[in-house]
């Protein structure tokens, strides 16, 4: 029934266009090269330009528009429709004096109806210069309504007034507004740009399956049971590793793949269940050759895309260590200074301050020209670090007076002297505030001064969006001890290199060994991360081995990457990047979500298709499930 609704309908549409005049098609084409950064290059049934296109070289061109109702405004005898397709917004104006009739079937059009419309195109008399066919409108001849829409959920406007809930609910709705839009585009733009610098540096795009087996180190996996096999399962891969270096050893040399990734994992603003990478692999490389090859890309997709110039002068880069010292993260945000600085020294066995004399660390940072904080703005501070987010006991606080004299929460306990001490080592001024932490456990207080700092980056606006500050991390330990687990992990993965001076300590120190892995930070953000990998099968079973692995456990599961490192694997290594982080940072996002089509909200749910959901009974006995408890 529908079908043959539609088929009449586009035979009505050609009949309509065959009688339509297009003798002037050539000219709208060279016009739309000419002047528009997007032009369809289709003159068909429904249009002849889009709705971004027009501009006063167009004037008096008879011309076919086609898209959505944003807006319709009457005043006196004229109608204004503000016409809306991906491209844009033009003025439609129907005159009640001219054409009564018309105007009337305007005037009944609600928002979000798809129309299309034949009109001139018209100098307007008030300009909009804040939209591109602000210059002009098109006077409406004729009026198709091609489909009428129930009043959206929420106005569909670059300020919408739909909540989260809604517009996840309605995301094909909150697509038509231009800036969920241009993120997508932006999006599209950067996967361009990414093919083609790597294309042009000799890599291969190359698809690995999206069944997988499962693999017990790293997040938790989704996992897809088997019809075929009863009882067994696949894995949807948390990243193509293992297959990125097996395609290595197959001699692909360079690799690349913009890859669709899950990880079962507790979801944040800046993570979702399913994720895309940038993943790469070359061959017949050392950490440097990685480094430069991905430096270059960055710098090329930021050019290209933001227009930021981020020079010739190679990245920072910060060892791990340096980073935790200077920053407590490894992650910094190195868009302002305030750095650490370490006050054992200075305070310790001064005074009879217990919580600094049983300390492990004692640090803190100076914030410029916030000594005039109210005690009301101090305590926020104070609740912020002991809140759960941050852990920390308490906050010490000193301010600089304006004779130079140190005002402190700790006065009673310490001298003048010491203070001056600690101003000196922060190089304070007067009118600075400095926040110290302390606690038993040196990387944790690290990790909550890194908190605090940037809380106080953000409270006085050195985050700037638009800024952006790019290193490296480098030198990674290999293991972190779980708590957890009660044994050591793999920091980056269990396939990465040790650092070759540092293998002779596997066996005696294997906390010390360092790792030639890399991570790509920007503004506070890991926007990628690789490491230099083992190729030699020995040395992976020794990995493995450390990480608590029996060798049959190690051969079960990753008996196949070992065996093939048997048949001549080459020295290799690679990176991926966080691809919908990285597109979040160009288009200065608080959310990756914003720049995903189709996201899933904090519980995982897609909100729009309802899912995850049940399955039928019909369809768990044919995979040979039960579900123990189908009420809960
Ligand atoms: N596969 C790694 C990850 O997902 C990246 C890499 O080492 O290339 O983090």
């Amino acid at each position: 029934m529908r079908t043959g609704f539609t088929h009449q309908f586009m035979l009505m549409r050609e009949n309509e266009a065959k009688k339509e005049d297009h003798s002037n098609t050539t000219d709208h084409l060279e016009l739309r090269a000419e002047t528009c950064p997007i032009y369809l290059n289709i003159i068909n049934v429904y249009r002849t330009n889009t709705c971004g296109e027009l501009r006063i070289e167009n004037v008096g061109q008879n011309v076919t528009l086609a898209g959505w109702v944003q807006r319709t405004r009457k005043m006196g005898g004229m109608t204004f429709v503000d016409l809306r397709d991906r491209y844009g917004i033009t003025q439609l104006v129907f005159n009640e004096e001219k054409n009564a009739d018309l105007c009337a079937q305007a005037n009944k059009l609600g928002r979000e109806y798809v129309i299309q419309v034949t009109g001139e195109v018209n100098e307007r008399y008030s300009k909009n210069a804040n939209i591109p066919t602000g210059d002009i409108e098109i006077i409406v001849s004729k009026l198709v309504v091609l489909n009428a829409s129930q009043t959206p959920p929420f106005t569909i406007e670059e300020n919408t007034d739909g909540g989260d809930d809604l517009r996840m609910k309605y995301r094909y709705l909150d697509l038509r507004r231009s800036n969920v839009r241009a993120n997508l585009e932006l999006r599209h733009k950067f996967c361009l740009a990414v093919r083609h610098f790597l294309d042009s540096k000799g890599f291969l795009e190359i698809e690995t399956p999206v069944l997988v087996g499962s693999t017990p180190e790293g997040a938790r996996d989704f996992v897809v049971p088997s019809r075929m096999n009863p009882g067994q399962f696949y894995a949807l891969p948390q990243s193509p590793q293992t297959l990125k270096q097996l395609l290595m050893v197959a001699g692909m040399d360079r690799y690349f793949q913009i890859v669709k990734c899950f990880r079962d994992e507790d979801l944040r603003a800046d993570r979702q269940p399913e994720f895309t990478q940038i993943d790469c692999e070359m061959s017949f490389v050392q950490q440097d050759d990685i480094i430069n090859v991905f430096e270059e890309m960055t710098k090329h997709l930021f050019k290209e895309l933001r227009g930021v110039d981020l020079g010739d002068t190679p990245f920072l880069r910060l060892s791990w260590k340096e980073a935790m010292r200077r920053f407590g993260s490894d992650k910094p945000d190195m868009r302002f200074g305030m750095e650490f600085v370490e006050l054992k020294d200075i305070f310790t066995g001064k005074a009879d301050f217990a919580v600094f004399n049983d300390a492990a660390y004692i640090g803190g940072i100076c914030a410029e020209g916030c000594a005039v904080y109210t005690r009301k703005q101090v305590d926020e501070l104070t609740n912020f670090v002991k809140s759960q987010q941050v852990g920390a006991k308490g906050l010490v606080y000193a301010r600089i007076q304006e004779d130079g004299s140190v005002k402190s929460s700790v006065d009673k306990f310490y001298s003048q002297e010491v203070l001056q001490e600690m101003k000196e080592a922060f190089n304070a001024k007067p009118g600075d505030l400095i926040l110290i932490l302390s606690g038993e456990d040196a990387n944790k207080t690290r990790k909550q001064l890194c908190e605090l700092r940037l809380l106080m980056g953000e409270r006085l606006g050195l985050r700037d969006k638009n800024k952006f500050a790019l290193l490296w991390v480098v030198d990674f330990p290999m293991f972190e001890w779980s708590d957890e687990e009660g044994r050591l992990m793999a920091m980056h993965h269990p396939f990465t290199s040790p650092k070759p001076c540092d293998i002779e300590k596997l066996d005696s120190d294997p906390a010390s060994v360092l790792a030639d892995a890399y991570d790509m930070v920007c503004n506070g953000v890991e926007v990628g991360g690789g490491s230099i990998r083992i190729h030699d099968a020995v040395l992976q079973a020794k990995i493995f081995k450390v990480l608590g692995f029996t060798p049959e456990k190690a051969q079960e599961q990753f008996g196949f990457l070992m065996n093939a490192f048997k048949y001549g694997a080459p020295p290799h290594g690679g990176l991926a990047y966080g691809l919908d982080r990285f597109v979040s940072l160009f288009a200065g996002l608080d959310s990756i979500r914003d720049c995903i089509a189709f996201p899933k909200n904090n519980s995982g749910r897609d909100v729009m298709l309802d899912a995850p959901g049940f399955v039928d009974q019909t369809q768990l006995d044919e995979l040979h499930l039960v579900i123990k408890h189908p009420e809960a």
